[in-house]
């Protein structure tokens, strides 16, 4: 095979494969001439409260501040109060954890399981305190984080259950749910590499709670119930209507998208045979990043580097070791850390070519 040169993530070949239908829809705001709090936005949120199988979706400006103001609404309702606990995986991207310290809230971090790199559920009641009011589940990498047991745990011990869903658009739970639909509250974010991505920053809430709907909406709208009354300290979050129009575009491809997504997963899954790396036991996932294992991580890297192939690692160093958080950075998370220094994402995503996929495997098998 020929040298190649393989991109983690061409969002430039992304947004080809429907640019017509794409650049019409944003056409078709600028004409409009109406921006903000428009029909695309009304639009986009009921078709992806629909596709989520919930019953509200709120726009919002970004992820993080859709998982920010859902803990802040809760608070506003009385159901959260400053220093209360919320268990999450120490192992999450950091915005998971500043939604949580943004609102005086208290992290409680627990360790994934190595053979799915979800919080494992089984270390989740052991970290409960008469404090702990919340679980914010991360479905990482695009793998549903939800068990059984997290249910159970959350209705033993009457916690809310918040999920984190910015990389799993669509993912299944079970054949009829998909996440984002499970817990009280959903946050999704619309980063233009997530699986369902904008042109710039965008951001959802889902929930089926109508208290939940008017205060989060209220929230990210100045803390305005309506025109000029504003029971709450709000923030300006909102989608705007250039994004909503794209969204609604590329909804419509996001089944698809992911099928290719895990088609190349299960090919990665089968082919790769290397003694120095492990591939991840996901059972329901949309593969937002297909993550391995290797036990010599920085050079297979270079060596991929050296053959084309572009790669990423998600995340380098834990949120427990960052300077931001640095009254946790002596505490231990062996599992968090392994993972930190062993993770290698492939490219997986709905631009690659079989060549390239097959071309990336070879390569990979031939790193010993
Ligand atoms: C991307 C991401 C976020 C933040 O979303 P933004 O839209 O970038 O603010 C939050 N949590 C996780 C797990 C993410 O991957």
């Amino acid at each position: 095979m020929g040298a190649m040169k393989i991109d983690y993530l061409s969002l430039k070949k992304v947004t080809s494969m429907h640019g017509e239908e794409i650049h019409t829809a944003v056409s078709n705001v600028i004409d409009s001439g109406w921006y903000l709090n428009g029909e695309a936005t009304t639009t986009f949120e009921r078709q992806y409260a629909n596709y989520i199988g919930s019953k509200h979706c709120i726009g919002c400006g970004n992820g993080l501040d859709a998982l920010t103001i859902i803990f802040r609404s809760y608070k506003e309702l009385g159901i959260l109060k400053d220093g209360d606990e919320v268990i999450v995986p120490a192992n999450t991207y950091i915005a998971s954890i500043l939604s949580i310290t943004a609102n005086n809230l208290t992290p409680v971090l627990v360790e994934p399981n190595i053979s799915t790199l979800q919080i494992d559920d089984t270390k989740i009641e052991n970290a409960i305190t008469k404090n702990t009011r919340a679980i914010l589940i991360v479905h990482l990498y695009g793998i549903c984080a939800y068990t059984e047991e997290i249910g159970r745990i959350c209705k033993n011990h009457n916690l809310l259950l918040i999920e984190d869903n910015a990389q799993a658009h669509g993912c299944n739970y079970s054949e009829n749910i998909i996440t984002g639909s499970i817990g009280n509250a959903a946050a999704h974010s619309f980063y233009p590499g997530k699986n369902l991505g904008a042109f710039g920053d965008a951001g959802a809430i889902t929930t089926d709670d109508d208290r939940l709907n008017d205060t989060a909406r209220a929230i990210g709208n100045y803390g305005s119930s309506r025109k000029y009354v504003f029971p709450y300290k709000g923030m300006n979050s909102r989608i705007d209507e250039i994004q909503a129009a794209i969204l609604s575009v590329k909804l419509k491809y996001l089944d698809q998208d992911n099928a290719r997504r895990i088609a190349i997963a299960k090919y990665y899954n089968e082919n790769i045979i290397n003694r120095n790396i492990k591939t991840v036991n996901a059972l329901n996932s949309v593969y937002h990043i297909y993550p391995i294992l290797c036990s010599n991580r920085d050079l297979i890297r270079l060596r991929l580097k050296d053959k084309g192939i572009e790669t990423m690692v998600h995340y380098p160093i834990p949120p427990h070791k960052q300077k931001c958080y640095r009254e946790w950075n002596n505490f231990s998370f062996p599992i968090t850390e392994y993972i930190a220094d062993n993770e290698l994402s492939l490219p997986c995503n709905q631009v690659l070519t079989d060549s390239e996929v097959e071309y990336i495997v070879s390569t990979l098998n031939s790193c010993q």
